[in-house]
């Protein structure tokens, strides 16, 4: 496959387009189409002899919607192509303040999580810095939004992939998100999502980007943790949790724990005290949902009173938590379930 000019910023453009012996203004238009979620053969006002040269270079498309499903609730969720053949997903939540679009970083991931269907195939590929912009460029494209009047106003890194494992082109597709001119979604109204990488989160916090940091805990000691989470081996809650602290300490920004509710696994009373004991007092929130069941895998969803036996308890014993409801569980809501009927299919 050819590269995708989505990779480029404005400022890489600008000599993209010197070095290809262009008018400096070319840059501007090339960067405006692109936010518009144009393709390059679909970019207005560029001469026809250099959009077949860029054509020689680059993808016209990188990115294609391939098919979109509209939940009873509003979610959409959509199944994209990329220029490889490769197919990833991606979700857009309505809520009354905007809407928030949950992104892949890669094809596929390697983590090896028991109840995630992502990982259901190992990985594939990271996405490329563009690759993971054009999901939203293509989405907000698509609900009639431009640059100037945006239709995605926060983006989730919680759709197929580990963002941490894939690090520089996740830094570099945060960065180009907020470039004044572009798309300009502020790191600020960007949620990561991570199952613990522990040095690629102390390397984050040294970015200079106030993104919210998300960790899926999904348990409250390493041994049970580690029977669902193949990377509770080699990262213990203990040094996520210190972590989280030096994050907090270096941007101020609070954090935020997934704890997906499964039934037989992390679900009661018990775990809810124990939680409540290792985050008393700290800067966090605790995002609670019951799993998404996936066919391929054993593991069942805690009930509704479990899991609202489990928030109350957590909430009076002093923890900030919310239990999610689980938007566009009739479409197969949680990561990777869409990607892989798809491939079945
Ligand atoms: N790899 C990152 C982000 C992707 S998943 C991470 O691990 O955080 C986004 C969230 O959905 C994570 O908290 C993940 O653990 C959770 N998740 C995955 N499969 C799920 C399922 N079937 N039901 C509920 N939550 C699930």
């Amino acid at each position: 496959m050819k590269e995708i000019l989505q990779n480029y910023n404005f400022d890489e453009l600008k000599a993209l387009v010197a070095e290809m012996g262009e008018k400096p203004f070319r840059a501007k238009q090339l960067f405006s189409g692109i936010m518009r979620g144009h393709n390059i053969s679909d970019i207005p006002a560029l001469p026809k002899a250099f959009t077949s040269r860029l054509l020689e270079r680059f993808e016209d498309c990188a990115i294609e919607i391939v098919q979109t499903l509209t939940s009873s609730d509003g979610t959409e969720k959509y199944l994209f192509r990329l220029a490889d053949g490769n197919i990833i997903e991606g979700v857009l939540m309505k809520y009354k303040y905007g809407n928030t679009q949950c992104v892949s970083t890669q094809v596929g991931c390697r983590m090896g999580c028991k109840f995630c269907a992502s990982t259901l195939g190992g990985l594939v590929r990271n996405l490329s810095s563009g690759e993971i912009l054009s999901q939203v460029l293509k989405v907000n494209a698509l609900h009639g939004g431009t640059p100037e009047k945006r239709a995605v106003t926060n983006v989730v890194l919680m759709g197929s992939g580990e963002p941490l494992d894939n690090y520089e082109n996740v830094v570099k597709f945060i960065r180009d998100m907020a470039a004044e001119g572009g798309i300009n979604i502020s790191p600020r109204n960007v949620s990561l999502s991570t199952c613990g990488l522990v040095p690629r989160m102390y390397d984050l916090a040294e970015e200079g980007l106030p993104v919210n940091l998300t960790v899926s805990l999904h348990n409250v000691s390493d041994g049970e943790r580690a029977r669902t989470m193949p990377i509770a081996k080699r990262y213990t809650i203990a040094e996520i949790l210190d972590a989280c602290s030096n994050y907090f300490n270096k941007t101020g920004r609070r954090y935020i724990f997934e704890y997906s509710l499964i039934e037989g696994e992390n679900a009661d009373i018990s775990h809810a005290r124990a939680l409540i004991a290792l985050l008393k007092g700290r800067p966090c929130h605790v995002n609670l949902i019951r799993l998404n069941e996936v066919k391929e895998r054993k593991l069942m969803a805690a009930s509704e009173n479990m899991a609202h036996e489990f928030l109350k308890t957590l909430t009076e014993g002093g923890i900030s938590a919310t239990l999610r409801r689980r938007t566009g569980a009739d479409i197969g809501g949680a990561c990777g379930q869409l990607r892989a009927s798809y491939l079945k299919g």
